[in-house]
């Protein structure tokens, strides 16, 4: 009985498929090749044969070429003059996200949010932010919130994704010990890999960059340095890290280090990118480890016309950066809505209006 139904289905089957009526090639389902800037994927497999289907939203299915991923084509960076260069020594931009204080978004500290921020976000680095002296952070729970830490990087490194390791303070002057040992442990353990960015100082407040801020960077960067003599070291300014002009005629004097600029574009503009230019123009480097398109507390209004301002100021002197946050917080720099999951596939009605904004940029001009 089966054996008779079966002998009759299958030929039925393949008929159909023969003439088109049961349609078993995912490839013509496919309207975008989104990251090769093709649309027609037969012809993309002829030139790409390892093209593969990395990524499918309701509307689209996105293939990469998993053979070629950016720190692959990018390799190990280092800083020339006010860019960061890649192993040709040419200016390159990277663009991605910071995922949330560890001790509170720890559930996006997973391999699956990192994969699914590169294969559906288009992200090229993501930031791993170690919470310090705040409520259940680094201080009482260091290994549960290295192990957080660990998992990103490991993450980062299998994806082919750069990761700014971001020692997430506003008070890391008076924990110099603390900060010496983790960062120690980071660069004995990952400063041989390429994809690793160290990031010292989150955010100062109002203490003074020659006086406090440049001997703590120079502390932890001679720490670093005994295990990693090149990687990228990103060091934070004064004033929330805004006064990057401050560090004119006062730089570090390693040189593979670059200083980091914070924005919130609802409440920093003009004033903000005239600082920014003063450093250019000294030859200071800048990196955005962080931003929002909203105010600086992280919540408040959207304005789309000053992130885009931003945006373009940014790609035209190629500064790489970070968007603030995954995170699935009520607020609005948050990019998930609340109950979003920590291992990523989230659908497009699960994004908020930020998250949607930062991940269309990051899919219309990231590469990878
Ligand atoms: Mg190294």
């Amino acid at each position: 009985m089966k054996y008779t139904s079966l002998s009759i289905t299958i030929p039925i089957i393949m008929v159909l498929v023969y003439l088109g009526f049961i349609n078993i090639a995912v490839e013509s389902e496919v309207k975008v090749v989104e990251n090769l800037g093709v649309t027609d994927v037969e012809q993309a497999q002829q030139t790409t044969p390892f093209l593969i289907l990395k990524s499918v939203s309701e509307t689209e299915k996105v293939f990469y070429d998993t053979q070629h991923t950016v720190v692959e084509e990018y390799g190990q960076l280092s800083v020339s003059g006010r860019y960061m260069v890649d192993k040709e020594g040419s200016p390159v931009q990277l663009r991605g996200m910071s995922l949330f204080w560890s001790q509170w978004m720890g559930k996006f500290y997973t391999q699956e949010t990192v994969r699914w921020l590169k294969t559906n976000w288009n992200v090229t680095i993501v930031r791993a932010s170690m919470a310090v002296e705040d409520v259940d952070g680094y201080l009482n729970n260091k290994a549960r919130e290295k192990a957080k830490i660990f998992e990103v990087i490991d993450a980062a490194i299998e994806e082919g994704i750069y990761v700014l390791v971001d020692w997430h303070s506003h008070h890391a002057e008076d924990y110099i010990a603390e900060a010496k040992d983790f960062f120690s442990e980071v660069a004995e353990k990952y400063g041989d890999t390429p994809n690793i960015i160290y990031e010292t100082y989150n955010e100062p407040l109002d203490v003074s960059w020659s006086a406090v801020l440049k001997p703590y960077h120079e502390e932890i960067i001679a720490e670093i340095r005994k295990y990693d003599p090149d990687n990228i070291v990103v060091c934070g300014t004064r004033n929330w890290s805004q006064r990057v002009d401050e560090v004119v005629n006062n730089e570090l004097s390693d040189k593979n280090v670059m200083y980091t600029l914070h924005y919130y574009a609802t409440s920093h503009k003009e004033n903000v990118r005239r600082l920014t230019e003063t450093a250019l123009a000294n030859n200071i480097p800048i990196f955005v480890t962080e931003y929002g398109v909203t105010d600086y507390s992280g919540d408040g209004e959207i304005d789309v016309a000053s992130a885009n301002t931003w945006w373009n100021f940014l790609d035209e002197n190629k500064i790489s950066w970070c968007n603030w946050s995954i995170a699935d917080k009520a607020e609005s720099s948050a990019a998930l809505k609340p109950g979003a999951s920590g291992k990523g596939k989230w659908s497009e009605n699960e994004i908020t209006e930020s998250g949607l904004m930062v991940r269309a940029e990051m899919k219309a001009k990231n590469s990878y």
